[in-house]
C-alpha cells in the first residue's frame, strides 16, 4: 500500500514537473539562438544622472542598438534621458520600480514593482516592456508566477561583463570577448565610464568576428529566442 502511494506521488510529480519545467524555460531567457552570430548588449540600472549622453553617443557611433533595463523611479526622475534612449532606437525594458531584490517579496508586491516601472515607461510614450530583469538576477518561483500573470518574460544574461566591480575598460573588453558566443546576452551597466570606453572596442572586435547586434525585443519578435 505504502509503495503504491509512493509510486502515485512520484507519477504525479513527474506529470506536474514536465510541463512546468517547459513553461519555465519559455518564460525565462538567458541567451538567443546559439546558431546565429548575433548578440545583445544590455545596460542595467539607468537612466543615471551622469554618463548617459556619453553612453548613447558611443552606441550611436558604433551603430549599435542596445537593450536598456531601466529602474522605474530613475526613468521618472530623468524622463528626458529616458525618452532620448528610446528616440535613439534602443529597446527599453523593465528593471523594477525601486531596484529592490524581488526574492523576499509577495506576489502582489512583485507585480507592483514591475507594473509601476511599466507605467512610467508607458507614460513617456515608449512601448510597454516585454522583459523584466530582476535586480541582482535573483528570482524565485513567485517572481516567475508574477511575470507569467503579467505576460512578461524574465530576462537574464549569458555573459557578465562585471563592469560594476571597478574593472578597467581593457578588462571589460577582454572578459566580454573571451566569453561571447552566438546568441549571447551581455550584461553591462549604465553610468560606468569604463563601460562607455569599452563599447566601441567590443563593437568593432565582434563585427570583425562576424557578429551583428540586435535588441532583445527584435530577437524575440524574430523568433530567435
Ligand atoms: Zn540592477
Amino acid at each position: 500500500m505504502r509503495a503504491c502511494l509512493t509510486a502515485l506521488i512520484a507519477l504525479f510529480l513527474c506529470i506536474e514537473r514536465g510541463p512546468l519545467e517547459d513553461e519555465r524555460a519559455r518564460w525565462r531567457i538567458a541567451s538567443g539562438n546559439p546558431f546565429v552570430k548575433e548578440v545583445v548588449l544590455t545596460f542595467d540600472d539607468g537612466p543615471r544622472d551622469r554618463g548617459m549622453p556619453e553612453l548613447l553617443a558611443a552606441l550611436r557611433e558604433a551603430d549599435v542598438k542596445a537593450t536598456f533595463f531601466l529602474v522605474g523611479k530613475f526613468a521618472e526622475r530623468y524622463a528626458d534621458i529616458t525618452k532620448s534612449i528610446a528616440d535613439e532606437g534602443h529597446d527599453v525594458e523593465n528593471h523594477t520600480y525601486t531596484h529592490d531584490r524581488l526574492s523576499p517579496l509577495w506576489l502582489e508586491k512583485i507585480m507592483r514593482q514591475a507594473e509601476r516601472c511599466n507605467e512610467v515607461i508607458d507614460s513617456l510614450g515608449i512601448p510597454t516592456p516585454r522583459f523584466m530583469r530582476p535586480p541582482g538576477g535573483g528570482f524565485t518561483f513567485t517572481v516567475f508566477r508574477a511575470m507569467r500573470r503579467m505576460n512578461m518574460v524574465i530576462a537574464l544574461w549569458s555573459v557578465n561583463s562585471a563592469d560594476y566591480t571597478g574593472k578597467s575598460a581593457d578588462e571589460i573588453v577582454r572578459g566580454v570577448l573571451g566569453n561571447v558566443r552566438p546568441g549571447a546576452i551581455i550584461l553591462m551597466h549604465s553610468g560606468v565610464p569604463a563601460t562607455v570606453e569599452a563599447v566601441p572596442v567590443i563593437a568593432r572586435e565582434l563585427r570583425a568576428r562576424g557578429y551583428s547586434f540586435a535588441t532583445l525585443r527584435d530577437m524575440w519578435n524574430e523568433g530567435k529566442i
